[in-house]
């Protein structure tokens, strides 16, 4: 990963007292909380605006897009998760999350956060790859393939501006790095992989420096 050439996952540690926040408000919630756990740093779920202010960054699930822009309205916390990014606050989208993190979506009008310049394809590997796992080359992540778990999972079609395509599958893009942001087609949190994880708490930290 481009990042990683500043902040390589083995050789710099993860700062004490990060909070990392998971957006609860729909999909695997508990499942990040427990790599969190793993990796060391504490992480919180956040539902409202007061949680958000007290997190050093967040990782939106895997879960529904099409409702997930509906709910951050009721629970307005659209703008302050749009402001705080936009300040630097790092944020990690798995699956649905990078989905409404993207700035399009294709053959779509659903409504996202428009924060990474990368235009998705929702449910893009077809039926045969509906669920499965593959193990996946990543920039910049040293040691062995990552087991990349795929469940329904969008490609990157497209990516401009700052965005950088770390992985490819099929030839189409699964990981995307853009400054203080991430965004993977597949679920590292349903794995007991943690790499991903550390590399985006390393982003935290340094984005706390
Ligand atoms: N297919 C879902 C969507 O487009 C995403 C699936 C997932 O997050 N596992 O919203």
């Amino acid at each position: 990963m481009p990042a990683a050439k500043s902040a390589k996952t083995t050789e710099h540690a993860v700062k004490p007292g990060l909070r990392v926040g998971v957006l609860a408000l729909q999909g695997d919630v508990e499942e990040h909380l427990a790599a969190l756990a793993a990796c060391k740093a504490e992480g919180v779920r956040v539902k409202t605006v007061e949680e958000l202010e007290t997190i050093d960054g967040l990782i939106i699930p895997g879960g529904e897009s099409t409702t997930i822009a509906n709910l951050l309205e009721r629970f307005k916390l659209q703008k302050p998760l749009l402001e705080r990014a936009k300040a630097g606050m790092p944020v990690w989208g798995t699956c649905m999350g990078m989905i409404v993190m993207a700035e399009k979506v294709a053959g779509s009008k659903q409504p996202t956060l428009g924060l990474l310049h990368i235009e998705v394809k929702r449910n893009a590997f077809g039926r045969q790859i509906e669920s499965t796992e593959e193990p996946l080359e990543i920039e910049g992540l040293d040691g062995k393939p990552f087991p990349g778990v795929f469940i329904r999972a969008p490609w990157i079609e497209s990516a401009w501006g700052g965005a950088h395509i770390l992985s490819f599958l099929e030839g189409k893009g699964v990981m995307v790095w853009q400054r203080n942001l991430l965004g993977t087609s597949f679920h590292p949190e349903l794995t007991d992989d943690l790499r991903i994880h550390k590399y985006f708490l390393q982003m935290v930290s340094a984005a706390k420096q």
